[in-house]
């Protein structure tokens, strides 16, 4: 075994995160938690996988589950295409989970990366994961500057991950890495001076470690303003799913009207899809309760202005919508940014 994957895998026993996926060697509780952890802190995770395992302890109850239900247990997490992905796959399984790398690969939702953590984690196969953890680590104690994000850069990685790959004990050396990564090796405050690698870590001995990984693209991000709608007819407001393909697929929300630019509360009143919720000579309470909330996700920024509409209830307004009962609202699996709103205003 080279120096390097024996220091990671030393450091690993000594200073390895207690984390209750990795009690076990169950493919589908990796799974989840694999899947869960993607784009979300594991402080965040931690909570959600206990939740989400609890309600669905196996492959079967997973898939016998309706979608809506996995995404109200998803709900706050975003990426929510993660959950319909995990939905989708555990009905493709027939209760079986896949024993092959190419197997756990063809699952729904399954890249490279978590096929490969599966794998060494479950089956102890030696398949080296590369995520950014493993970038940052591999190209700065390597002393690396080709982009992560090209092609050339990603053909290297992997190969040198491979190489580095303790084939004996893949489970401890992958999860070392990602934790060397997550806790000694972080993106904005290695610390160097206490690394058991330091020595031979061509990254800080060229003085090149903030600057590593090097990545070509920068991932641009657009504005969008969305108008919220919360109508209040006695007891009743109205929702809608989201179909489009687009953010926050198959999720609730109230009336929506979004607009190209950021609007005032009285351009907004006379926009004419405004006009056109309201029955003819309509003429409703209107109080904006909040402007400008900005909700930040990984390509777009979203500034959401709330207003609240209240009707008589013989009105015939936002007909087009789902009536529901105020108090119901949490039965309905909704984005962060307008569970934050219910919690806030309304509960
Ligand atoms: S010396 Fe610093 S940059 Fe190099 S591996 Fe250790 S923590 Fe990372």
């Amino acid at each position: 075994m080279n120096v390097f994957s024996k220091v990671i895998v030393a450091w690993y026993k000594v200073n390895k995160r207690d984390l209750p996926w990795r009690e076990s060697k169950d493919p589908y509780l990796i799974w989840i938690s694999e899947i869960i952890l993607q784009q979300t802190r594991v402080v965040q995770g931690y909570n959600y996988y206990l939740r989400f395992i609890e309600r669905f302890p196996d492959i079967q109850t997973l898939a016998d589950a309706e979608e809506e239900e996995v995404m109200k247990y998803w709900q706050g997490l975003g990426y929510y295409s993660r959950a319909r992905n995990l939905h989708a796959a555990a009905i493709s399984m027939n209760g079986r989970f896949p024993k092959t790398y190419p197997g756990v690969l063809a699952l729904k939702g399954v890249g490279e990366y978590t096929a490969a953590a599966i794998c060494s984690l479950a089956y102890n196969m030696p398949c080296a994961v590369v995520d950014g953890n493993v970038y940052r680590v591999l190209s700065r104690y390597f002393g690396i500057d080709l982009p992560i994000d090209s092609t050339e850069g990603k053909k290297y990685f992997a190969s040198l991950a491979d190489e580095m790959l303790d084939k004996q004990q893949p489970a401890l050396y992958n999860q070392g890495i990602m934790d060397f990564g997550a806790l000694q090796c972080t993106p904005q405050s290695p610390d160097c001076t206490s690394c058991p690698l330091s020595e031979t870590c061509l990254g800080y001995a060229t003085g090149r470690v903030a600057k590593l990984p090097v990545k070509k693209y920068k991932v641009k991000s657009r504005d969008r303003f969305l108008n919220y709608i919360y109508v209040r007819v006695g007891a009743y407001t109205f929702i809608s799913k989201r179909t489009l393909n687009d953010i926050w697929q198959n999720l609730f929300e109230f009336p929506l009207i979004e607009t190209a630019t950021a609007v005032s509360e009285d351009e907004f009143l006379s926009l004419a899809d405004f006009q056109a919720m309201l029955a003819p000579g309509e003429e409703p309470l209107i109080r904006c309760v909040c402007r400008n909330v900005k909700h930040v996700l990984s390509h777009q920024v979203i500034y959401a202005n709330f207003y609240e509409v209240t009707l008589p209830e013989e009105s015939v307004s936002f007909s087009r919508y789902q009536k529901i009962r105020v108090n119901e609202l949490e039965q309905y699996a909704v984005s962060r940014l307008i569970h934050t709103f219910i919690e806030k205003y309304i509960s």
